[in-house]
């Protein structure tokens, strides 16, 4: 499985998923149709399925578009967004699973940044490779979505699950906001190295004008401090003694900074 990673709108990521055995593709969170439809011409592929994370139009803005040209792909989205994502037929809930190609993927149901949200992850196809995992607006490169229609509880529930996932996950997240969570992060953790390191890093790769997505797991685990609400250097800074307070705190700055 190929992943080919879309630039579209200002800061969205839409990402295409080919199966060159089959010829096949799916896509992640297709905010518009046009650069699918090229890319999927450029690649020779029938599109056979669409994955939404969440009902938002940033994500499913172009679901309708490209079922009039790939009439038999089939829409998946959570059960809970039942009735908010165009031409959804499939209500995925936790632990279900999904195909593509010779690929599987295990269904997350993270609520927070909406109450409907679930994330796909394609555990790795053989030792050494690397798993991928599409958690749309929960997980950000160095940051995660704002809460919505969730609760911090919820958020920390849904984060949690993600968290356990192997260091060596890619994770493709749907925007590029690396460099403004970075610098949110720094203030929260001034004396994380590998942050600051991270931080420099991300600096100049947006100076040539790189993307940063995807980032690992291992590295976020490290470096965001929404992964690290509970460390004891996070939990200082936000002068809280309760991990979900933590939380809770570390975003509502997030949203004010
Ligand atoms: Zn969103
Ligand atoms: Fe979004």
């Amino acid at each position: 499985m190929q992943i080919h990673r879309l630039p579209v709108l200002s800061d969205n990521y839409v990402f295409l998923l080919h199966d060159s055995e089959t010829n096949t593709a799916a896509v992640v969170d297709p905010a518009v149709a046009g650069p699918v439809l090229e890319k999927l011409e450029a690649l020779g592929a029938k599109l056979t399925a669409i994955f939404n994370t969440h009902h938002h139009s940033d994500h499913v803005g172009g679901n309708r578009k490209l079922l009039k040209a790939f009439p038999a792909a089939v829409v998946y989205g959570g059960a809970e967004d039942q009735g908010r994502i165009p031409g959804q037929q499939h209500y995925l809930n936790e632990g279900d699973r999904v195909e593509f190609g010779d690929r599987q993927a295990q269904i997350f149901f993270i609520p927070g940044h909406t109450r409907g949200h679930i994330a796909y992850y394609f555990a790795p196809a053989s030792d050494g490779e690397p798993g991928e995992l599409f958690c749309g607006d929960t997980i950000f490169a160095g940051g995660c979505g704002r809460l919505f229609e969730g609760t911090p509880a919820q958020m920390v529930e849904s984060i949690g699950k993600l968290r356990q996932l192997p260091d060596n996950t890619r994770v493709w997240c749907a925007h590029e906001y690396t460099l403004s969570n970075l610098k949110f992060a720094v203030t929260v953790e001034p004396a994380n190295q590998d942050l600051r390191t991270r931080f420099t890093q991300v600096q100049a790769a947006r100076q040539r004008d790189e993307a940063t997505v995807p980032s690992l797991l291992g590295l976020e685990k490290q470096t965001n401090p929404f992964l690290r609400w509970d460390q004891p250097t996070v939990m200082a800074a936000m002068e809280q003694g309760d991990a979900v307070r933590s939380f809770g705190k570390l975003r509502g700055k997030k949203d004010l900074f």
